[in-house]
């Protein structure tokens, strides 16, 4: 029964109709399995613009200086590039390809950010060329590359620096960002960030708008944030007093935390924007800085309740005793995260949605790894061969992830709204699995 699992990870519009189905945007779970197939990725729109629009409230209500940029990671699609454009976000890329998907469908270069720890000159020519409105620099060698890209293409490029503040998020060691042993930004120690931000005020071409931190996701807490956003703000002081940098822009990032299972509670987005804003302004006071722009890069907690991946039921095995597996016809291929970091999911038995029995189960995915398993010791109904599992809080970080693992296929997506479902992705067929081999040799 939906009673019994949390709302809150589920898409706003979800409903069980006459027949016991689970609805999403209006539309008949089981009726989009048969029209689409399976493993199908479902993206509610109206959950999706209500989390555009919850982020945009919680803080421009609180902070009217602040933009929220999606961050496109967590998934990103034309269909959703679009409608993120629509709904007056700001968008994070962290690659040329995330760049073109967003540029094809006419999103503002002027609202996306650039991201990434590696950036080649290639993907920085093409930002400048698109124009986007800000780099986010991450290390030394990329502050001399962007320099020589912007004066090749004689322009000047606003720039963020992005910082390792030493803040643990207390997340899965691979998703900590802050933390000072990280690939990402430059680390508070040795006086790196201040020789960082010293080459960026005299690069060529470069224009530092201000600073960046990210320390990891999901953060189920408020602390780090504002243990993070003291740091950057203690800096800013100081390179203000040292170096005449005005902090004109600040982001504190994204990272915010999402349901994912009943037992499990995630701060409400008012309550990160109580926290991080109430630290902004303590900071802007105490250093007696000019209050910067704020950018806040919310990636998960856009997209994951907005999504539910739907599998069919296969083949099952009782080990007495032991465990009971039933197999699935998706899996690591499409959502690598429990066998990534363990993430955990729940489940809901999409063509029976009333039914209250429950029995422990495993759910397998089908791809050849004993860690392939999408959910442990899950309670569902009794589950049988063409059965449909509905898994909720799917929208991030699976997608984008998906691979063609034993010759898996990428699953299609559909957006759904006022009972109408769009394809805005195909599935792949066995030809796009062969389409770029070279057979025979050339
Ligand atoms: N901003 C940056 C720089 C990131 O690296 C990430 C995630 O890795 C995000 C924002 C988004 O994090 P989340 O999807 O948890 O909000």
């Amino acid at each position: 029964m939906l009673e019994s699992l949390s709302r809150a990870i589920l898409p706003i519009t979800t409903s069980i109709n006459q027949l016991e189905h689970l609805t999403l945007g209006g539309c008949d779970t089981v009726d989009l399995a048969t029209e689409f197939g399976t493993p199908l990725y479902i993206f509610d729109e109206k959950t999706l613009r209500h989390s555009c629009r919850e982020f945009r409230a919680e803080f421009q209500g609180r902070y009217p200086a602040s933009s929220i940029a999606y961050a496109s990671k967590a998934y990103l699609g034309r269909a959703l590039a679009a409608l993120l454009a629509e709904e007056g976000m700001d968008l994070d890329v962290v690659s040329g390809g995330e760049l073109s998907i967003a540029i094809s469908v006419g999103f503002p270069p002027e609202r996306i950010h650039f991201h990434g720890n590696n950036k080649s000159e290639e993907e920085l020519a093409q930002a400048l060329d698109y124009g986007v409105g800000r780099i986010v620099v991450d290390n030394f060698r990329e502050i001399k590359l962007l320099s020589k890209v912007a004066t090749a293409l004689n322009t000047d490029q606003k720039v963020l620096l992005r910082l390792t503040p030493g803040v643990d998020p207390r997340t899965h060691v691979y998703t900590s960002t802050g933390i000072t042993d990280s690939k990402f930004g430059f680390p508070m120690l040795d006086g790196q960030a201040e020789s960082a931000l010293q080459k960026t005020i005299d690069a060529p071409n470069l224009e530092p708008m201000g600073l960046h931190i990210h320390l990891g996701s999901p953060i189920f807490s408020v602390e780090p944030y504002r243990r993070g956003i003291k740091v950057a703000m203690e800096f800013a002081s100081k390179m203000r007093k040292e170096h005449g940098f005005q902090l004109l822009d600040f982001s504190p990032g994204g990272g915010f935390a999402v349901q994912y299972l009943e037992a499990q509670e995630a701060p409400a987005i008012a309550q990160y924007a109580d926290a991080i804003v109430s630290s902004i302004n303590e900071s802007v006071e105490m250093y007696m800085l000019p209050a910067p722009h704020v950018i806040i890069e919310p990636g998960r907690s856009i997209a994951a309740r907005a999504g539910v991946a739907l599998y069919r039921v296969g083949a099952s095995k009782e080990i007495p005793g032991v465990r009971r597996y039933v197999s699935v016809d998706g899996g690591m291929a499409d959502n690598i995260r429990p066998a990534l970091y363990k993430a955990e999911y729940a489940a809901v038995l999409a063509n029976r949605a009333n039914d209250t029995r429950r029995e422990l189960v495993t759910i397998a995915g089908k791809y050849c790894e004993s860690g392939d398993l999408l959910l442990r010791d899950a309670e569902l109904p009794p589950l049988s061969p063409g059965d449909l599992v509905a898994v909720p809080s799917s929208g991030a970080y699976c997608l984008p992830m998906a691979s063609n693992y034993n010759g898996a296929l990428k699953p299609p997506i559909v957006m759904v709204n006022d009972g109408e479902a769009t394809l805005v992705r195909r599935g792949e067929s066995y030809e796009d699995l062969i389409r770029h081999d070279v057979y025979p040799p050339e």
